[in-house]
Order: C-alpha cells, then structure tokens, then sequence
C-alpha cells in the first residue's frame, strides 16, 4: 500500500469478528495454494488470475483487488503477479513464467463484510542460489514478526527486528510502500512499515489485543528503490534486480498471534517423498 492514504487511530476487533475475518482468509489461503500449484514454467499469469477469481466466485466472495482506485486506471485482476524485478502491483497477462522466476502473488478478498489479504513470492522450477535466498530471508522476516508481534509492546520494535535481519542478510527494505491494518475495509489505519525511521515513529502504535494488520515485507536483492512504470501500477526495483514479497494477515488475540491467512491444509508436495513411498501397505 502506498504510504499517504492513511488518518486515524487503528480499529480493534472483536473475538466474533476474527472468526469472520478467518472465514475470509481461509479462501485466501486456498487461493494462494492454487497460485503455488499453477506457478509452472509456460503457464501465462491471466490464467492464474482466472483461477483465484473462479476460487472467490465459488465462495461468493468479492475480489478486492479488481476495480481497486488508482492514480489512473481501476486495477483490473483478482491479484497482483509480480515477476522477478517487478516489486508489487504488477497485472496479470500473457506474460508466460519461465525457469528460474521469482514469481510475487498478492489477492485478497471480503466475505460477508469481512477482507483477508495475503501474498507469497512463488519460485518457478530451478532458481539460482542467491535468488533462493531473497526468498528465504524475507519469508523469515515475515515470521520474525510473526513471533516479536506476540511479545513486544509497539510495532517498531517489530519493525526494527524485521529491518535488521535485512540489513544483515545483504539485502534492502522497500520503504515506499507498506503493511496496513484491515477489517471491514482492505486498507485501514494503522500504516504498518517494514522499517523504522524518524518520520515512521511518530505514527508508531501500540500492540494490543484485537489489533489486526497485514503484514508484507518486500526485499530487494540490490537497493530498495523503485518506480513505476508506464502501465500506471507495476513497482518495478530501479536497479532491476530482483525482489521478493510475502504477507499474511495477522491477529492478535489472547492467545498468541493469529494468522488469518494461514492455510488450514498441510503443504501439498508435487514429488512423491521417499517416506511416503515407505509407508507399510495397510
Ligand atoms: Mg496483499
Ligand atoms: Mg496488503
């Protein structure tokens, strides 16, 4: 989310309302798996954003993304697919995937007033060490705050441990854009950045019980500068190197952090494993 469209305080939600809001993330999540199972070399990115649009249609959930307000054109998909260099925001089309592509899937959807919204960087067939490890390092920095948003008091605390493990990894924090909160609307207050800075400070919030933010690290593998391009919504890195973007909608509730878009079954795998093979025949 672009970082000026944000007012007031943030809203807190209610135990009855988290439910509704998992009612909404679970059709994320099972959007997301089929992103994961169609993300093939030769697959072209509209079919992807057919198949989530087909998932919210069967639910009778609506696409948050499509129609969605910009500087100049409505965003006109069901997700954003963002390939290698391009950061966020990119529009589904012919474009087909390719060996080795860093593959950015972002949707989000409301049911029964409710928005989930979440995103995964996906990795095409064979990709090249380094580019593995861009996606690593931003998957553990989307846990990272995972686990610190359940023990720390203020988000830049989280913010911090986030931008720090980054840093150290070699790699850069997008800062023109930035997690949301979200509810009954897909971008809510508060602003929720994947770094700190004296600017981000001053709009730092607290940590409580029914906070619910979305929370989307993007890491670049050069510097974390980015444009956009002629389309009106592709983020693109300015150097054109690679860049990596998870994001899971987050809870926190009396129990611990709550991951909303969590996906309720367990990892599907394409290869048939070895200890499966194993299995006794029963
Ligand atoms: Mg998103
Ligand atoms: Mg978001």
């Amino acid at each position: 989310m672009l970082r000026s469209i944000f007012q007031s305080g943030p809203e807190l939600k209610s135990p009855r309302e988290l439910a509704l809001m998992r009612e909404s993330g679970k059709i994320v999540a099972e959007a997301m798996r089929k992103c994961r199972e169609m993300a093939r070399p030769g697959v072209r990115t509209i079919e992807i954003d057919q198949a989530v649009e087909a998932i919210y249609r069967h639910y009778g959930a609506t696409p948050l993304f499509k129609g969605y307000p910009g500087p100049k054109i409505p965003f006109p998909a069901c997700t954003c697919i963002s390939v290698n260099e391009q950061v966020v925001h990119g529009i589904p089309g012919q474009r087909e995937l390719r060996e080795g592509d860093l593959v950015k899937i972002d949707t989000a959807c409301k049911l029964n007033g409710w928005c989930a919204d979440s995103a995964d960087t996906i990795m095409v067939g064979e990709v090249r060490p380094e580019r593995r490890r861009l996606v690593e390092i931003c998957k553990q920095v989307l846990q990272i705050a995972i686990t610190e948003m359940g023990r720390r008091r203020w988000w830049s605390e989280v913010a911090l441990a986030m931008q720090r493990h980054v840093v150290s990894s070699g790699f850069s924090v997008v800062e023109q854009y930035v997690g949301h909160g979200i509810g009954r609307i897909m971008h809510e207050n508060p602003q929720v950045p994947n770094f700190v800075s004296r600017e981000m400070k001053k709009q730092d919030f607290r940590l409580e019980e029914g906070l619910v933010l979305a929370v989307e690290p993007m890491v670049n593998m050069g510097k974390g500068d980015v444009r956009t391009l002629s389309d009106h919504w592709t983020v693109v890195t300015r150097d054109n190197m690679p860049s990596a973007h998870v994001e899971h909608t987050l809870a926190i509730t009396r129990h611990g952090v709550q991951i909303i878009t969590a996906d309720p079954l367990p990892p599907t795998s394409t290869v048939a494993s070895p200890a499966a093979a194993a299995q006794p025949l029963a």
